[in-house]
Order: C-alpha cells, then sequence, then structure tokens
C-alpha cells in the first residue's frame, strides 16, 4: 500500500509523457513518500503506450492500465482509481495543464485532514475563446440547477482521500461525472487556487462531441430539472388556457362578437394542450424517481459511528 497514487488518463499524449513524468518525479522527491504512478491509456492511437510500457520496465513505481479502445476520461480516471493502493489519489491531466507542482499545496492540505481538495483555476491559458465562455456558463447554470455544490471552474485536478475513493466504488453509474459524484460524497473540502497553463504539446482530445456528452452527463446525473420542465410548462400552459377559455366563453355569449367556429376550436386546443403537458410531467416525474433508482447511489454515506455495523471503515 503507497502514500499517494498519481492518477494520469492519457489519450495519444506521446508529447507529453517524458516532460510529464520528469515533473512528477520532482515533485515525489520533494513530498519524500511513496508514491505510484498508474497511467490508463485511454485507446492512444499515437505511441503513447509504448513510452508508459518504457517507464513501467525502468521504474517500479509505474503502473499501467491499457483500453481496448477509447472509453473517454471520466471512465480512464474511474479505472485508475479502482486500480490505486495509495492512502490518497490525486487525478491530473497529461497534457501539462495542471502543473504537477500544485501536487505538493493539494498533498499539504489533505495532510491537514481534508478529505478532498480540488483545484480551482484562477486563469485559463491557451484555450479559445468558445471553450472558455461555454465551460464558465457551463458550470455556473449546473450550479444553479443541481441541489448539490459543485465548484465552479475547477477540472478532475485534485486530490482524494481513499475514503472518497472507497465510496466511488459503491457508485457504478454508467454516466460519470466525477466532479458531481465527489462533491455529492461530502466530507471536507477545500481547494487551492491556480493558473491553468496551455498545453504542453499535442491537441485537446475533448472535441466538441465529447464535451456535449460530458455537460449531458453532468446535467442528467444531478439534476432533474428537464424532466420536471413539463409540469412546469403545464401548470403554465393551462392557467393560461383557463383564462383565455373564460375568455372566448364571454366573447361568445356576452359580446357575441365572434367568428363561428373559434369558440369550440380555442377551447379544444387550450385544453388538450394543458392536458397533454401535465401528463407528460408525470411520467417525467416517475421517470426523474427511475433513473434516481437506476444511478444505484448508496442512501447515506457514515463518517463516523460507534454502532458495530455502520462505523466499520472509518477508523
Ligand atoms: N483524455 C482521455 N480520454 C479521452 C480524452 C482525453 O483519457 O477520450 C485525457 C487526456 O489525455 C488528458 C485528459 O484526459 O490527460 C484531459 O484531456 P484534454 O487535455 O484533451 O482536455 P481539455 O484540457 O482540452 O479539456
Ligand atoms: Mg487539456
Amino acid at each position: 500500500m503507497k502514500t499517494l497514487s498519481v492518477i494520469i488518463p492519457i489519450y495519444n499524449e506521446e508529447g507529453n509523457i517524458p516532460r510529464l513524468y520528469e515533473r512528477l518525479n520532482g515533485v515525489v522527491q520533494q513530498l519524500g513518500v511513496d508514491t505510484e504512478f498508474v497511467f490508463i491509456n485511454d485507446g492512444s492511437r499515437d505511441r503513447s503506450i509504448e513510452l508508459i510500457r518504457g517507464l513501467a520496465s525502468r521504474d517500479r513505481n509505474v503502473r499501467f492500465i491499457d483500453f481496448s479502445r477509447n472509453f473517454g476520461h471520466q471512465i480512464a480516471v474511474t479505472a485508475g482509481l479502482d486500480h490505486c493502493t495509495g492512502k490518497a489519489a490525486v487525478i491530473i491531466d497529461a497534457d501539462l495543464q495542471d502543473p504537477p507542482e500544485l501536487i505538493l499545496d493539494l498533498f499539504a492540505k489533505w495532510q491537514e485532514g481534508y478529505e478532498v481538495v480540488y483545484a480551482k483555476r484562477r486563469a485559463r491559458q491557451g484555450e479559445g475563446f468558445l471553450k472558455k465562455l461555454t465551460a464558465r456558463y457551463f458550470y455556473r447554470t449546473l450550479k444553479k440547477i443541481t441541489s448539490i455544490n459543485i465548484p465552479v471552474d475547477t477540472g478532475d485536478f485534485r486530490i482524494i482521500d481513499r475514503k472518497i475513493i472507497e465510496v466511488l466504488k459503491q457508485m457504478p453509474e454508467q454516466q460519470k461525472f466525477l466532479r458531481g459524484q465527489i462533491s455529492w460524497i461530502g466530507f471536507r473540502q477545500t481547494y487551492v487556487e491556480y493558473d491553468r497553463d496551455a498545453r504542453h504539446s499535442g491537441e485537446t482530445g475533448y472535441t466538441y462531441k465529447k464535451m456535449i456528452r460530458f455537460a449531458l452527463d453532468g446535467i442528467t446525473s444531478f439534476s432533474n430539472l428537464p424532466l420536471k420542465f413539463a409540469t412546469l410548462a403545464g401548470f403554465f400552459v393551462s392557467g393560461v388556457a383557463f383564462l383565455l377559455i373564460l375568455y372566448a366563453l364571454y366573447a361568445r355569449f356576452v359580446t357575441r362578437d365572434y367568428v363561428p367556429g373559434w369558440t369550440s376550436l380555442m377551447l379544444a386546443v387550450l385544453f388538450i394542450g394543458g392536458v397533454q403537458l401535465i401528463s407528460l410531467g408525470v411520467i417525467g416525474e416517475y421517470i426523474s424517481r427511475l433513473s434516481a433508482n437506476i444511478r444505484n447511489r448508496p442512501l447515506y454515506i457514515v463518517r463516523d459511528s460507534n454502532t458495530e455495523s455502520a462505523g466499520g471503515e472509518t477508523q
């Protein structure tokens, strides 16, 4: 069992691996604790895996997992967490956008007793205008529509305690949104700030398609608002319809200022519109409960207890 595991997902990073390893090693020397590196090769199409195998043959602390194809960044990190042995694990990108030297600060905070220390981006260099803009609004919207407190401007670069890793293993969700899951788990969480660098070499593995899928995973895993939308719209439309129905009847029978056929047509359209939306909303409510159950999350997580059975895993 190691003190620290460093989890590094790799997708076409041949230009970064040597420099990354060098800088990580420098950090580990300064830390002076027993550390392992877990490289997950997520179906790279370049020479990444050869480089990783080379490192592993020279350094006993290099572990690797080689995927059969590209499964995506979140799954790669999950595999790393499943197979690491550290008392704490750092998740870091391979492209040196997350400066390895910050691990010293993360580690120090972890030693103070925090179970999660995430790295919060102060500035982002070398990323396109659109990426910065979408990221900025995505995190803020997500924070508004979910019931948990997912920190804004934060990626997966963080240190997490073994307790968090063990809970994550009990959350076998198909759609991984790790930063949301980790916020949901709780315990003591804090952050350190840093300036995000530009990519050292190569190009982003997050295409817009992958980014949209990731954003949808985040929203659907932690918010039922889209499902509840039909219910809200249904009540709103029904309310408006009711007023319009009154008006249509008033025009027909009191002022007698009407076009033949208009009243019955309006009544039918308005009534059916409201009923349909409310029915969709009812289905949405059931689906939101179904999806919550299918996620299979534990109902609660115990920090400490003096009962025989519940507190067994805490020290
Ligand atoms: N990555 C991965 N699988 C993918 C895409 C990316 O394992 O399908 C890795 C990548 O090698 C890097 C990290 O995830 O270590 C972050 O990816 P990237 O830098 O491309 O994303 P960005 O920083 O542009 O959001
Ligand atoms: Mg990157």
